[in-house]
């Protein structure tokens, strides 16, 4: 009897002792799969490794159409794109869901207009959802409606303007709706930017498809669709546009 009472403690102060273990043994925790893969970061304004260039210094135009078709109008020079008043929008021939978005905007310098009328272009995901392009350096607007702002939806967290005339950077972390076979949403898309470097939206839900007048609802979509900029007729200039599909 008392070496069964014996043996039992053993193996119960075994356990305690293994179990103390796990608790204490750091290698427990350390995850050594999936290995991420090797991407490297690109000096100054260079993308990294593995972004699909959408504008850059060498590139062409091949990238982008006119969203009333056929070729883009806007005038472009040594990588520099910029917005031809009433020529419409461009968008991306490729298609994108998830993704990680840099873009590079710079308002005029010669500063003519006010409020939605100064510098107003527009990053559009999915063609729908815009983050608004507005030269927001004491230029007051509707707070929605003010450079960073989800068009009508979400006011920037500060506003992080630069002043006419200087290049300008949006870093934009997107994830895409997702919808049900009755056409109604899933999952609502949700946002980060960052402008400037400095965190503007912060993972903010996307309460519908971007309208000038009335609620903002969700229409059933393709998981992917093109990169959109908006032709609202000031000369709004971009550079260093690259994406990384996620
Ligand atoms: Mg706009």
């Amino acid at each position: 009897m008392r070496k069964t009472i014996a043996i039992a403690a053993l193996i119960t102060s075994v356990y305690a002792l293994s179990a103390q273990q796990e608790i204490t043994d750091p290698l427990a925790t350390e995850k050594w799969s999936p290995v991420p893969v090797v991407v490297t970061p690109g000096e100054g304004t260079e993308p990294p490794s593995d972004a699909i260039i959408l504008l850059g210094k060498d590139s062409d135009l091949s990238m982008w159409e006119s969203t009333k078709g056929g070729k883009v109008k806007w005038d472009f020079d040594n990588g520099t794109l910029t917005v031809k008043r009433n020529t419409g929008g461009i968008r991306t021939r490729n298609y994108f869901g998830d993704c990680q978005l840099h873009v590079e905007w710079r308002t005029p310098q010669m500063v003519s207009g006010e409020g939605q009328g100064r510098g107003n272009s527009g990053v559009f995901l999915m063609e729908r959802y815009e983050v608004q392009v507005l030269d927001s350096y004491n230029n007051r607007t509707y707070s929605n409606g003010q450079a960073a702002s989800i068009y009508k939806q979400h006011i920037p967290l500060v506003n992080a303007c630069r002043p006419p005339g200087a290049w300008q950077t949006y870093d934009i972390i997107w994830k895409a709706p997702s919808f049900n076979e009755d056409g109604t949403v899933k999952t609502p898309a949700t946002i980060t930017v960052l402008h400037n470097g400095v965190l503007v939206q912060n993972n903010v839900e996307i309460k519908g498809t971007t309208s000038y007048i009335g609620k903002q609802t969700y229409k059933s979509h393709p998981g992917r669709l093109p990169v959109m900029l908006q032709d609202h007729g000031n000369p709004v200039s971009y550079r260093n546009i690259w994406i990384r599909e996620l």
